[in-house]
């Protein structure tokens, strides 16, 4: 197999898959203006993730705007059929990939967790709301903090942030001023856990008049 790590018929599929999902968010308003990206993986050992390819309306990918990376989010040669480029925020996909196992990663720029991180700079809490169970953890008694890390153009600093406060039982990180990762086994899994866990932040942004916490690490004001 060559560096790609994986068969033209699985491209193929992740590209499809991709594709439909990217368009998906698109009609939800959370891939406006080009942003976000989403990726699967397709080999574990060495890692490989197919990404959507930057800079591309996100409501019209075709299967080939994918662009396979290896860990540090880097194309690999060959890696794009159709000669985009990976974008930078890749580098962070293929760590969260790394540290949590995911078969799926959902990077999109919805409001509500932005907002929530500016309220909640130390993490946003979530207790007690029957949602958290679309999100994998108990409707009752299961405090769940959402990390927060400062953005960072360096997807290794970002990174390092990221796994200094991830707990495998919360799939999710919001980078403040910017947006919201999410992961799961697969792409279906991910966002139903993103769209679980964006009710739950505008649930609490529209209930808790509390405000509080520091920045876990930094400033970005
Ligand atoms: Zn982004």
């Amino acid at each position: 197999m060559s560096e790609l790590a994986a068969t033209a018929t699985q491209l193929d599929q992740a590209g499809r898959a991709l594709a439909q999902e990217a368009a998906r968010y698109t009609r939800m308003g959370w891939m406006r203006g080009t942003s976000g990206n989403l990726s699967v993986t397709l080999n574990r050992d060495p890692l490989r993730l197919a990404v959507t390819a930057s800079g591309l309306d996100k409501d019209e990918l075709t299967s080939r705007d994918i662009v396979v990376v290896d860990e540090t989010g880097a194309a690999v040669p060959g890696g794009s059929l159709s000669g985009r480029k990976p974008s930078a925020e890749a580098g962070l996909h293929a760590r969260i990939a790394s540290v949590t196992g995911a078969g799926a990663v959902v990077h999109v720029h919805v409001l509500a967790p932005v907002v929530a991180a500016e309220r909640w700079p130390a993490g946003v809490e979530l207790r007690d709301l029957e949602m958290l169970k679309g999100f994998g953890r108990a409707a009752h008694d299961d405090l769940v903090t959402i990390p927060v890390v400062p953005n960072s153009q360096d997807m290794v600093v970002l990174g390092d942030a990221f796994e200094a406060g991830f707990d495998p039982a919360t799939p999710a990180l919001i980078v403040a001023r910017h947006g919201l990762y999410v992961w799961g086994e697969d792409l279906h899994s991910a966002r139903n856990r993103a769209e679980c866990l964006e009710w739950l932040l505008r649930f609490s942004l529209e209930t808790r008049a509390d405000a509080g916490g520091q920045p876990a690490s930094g400033r970005w004001t």
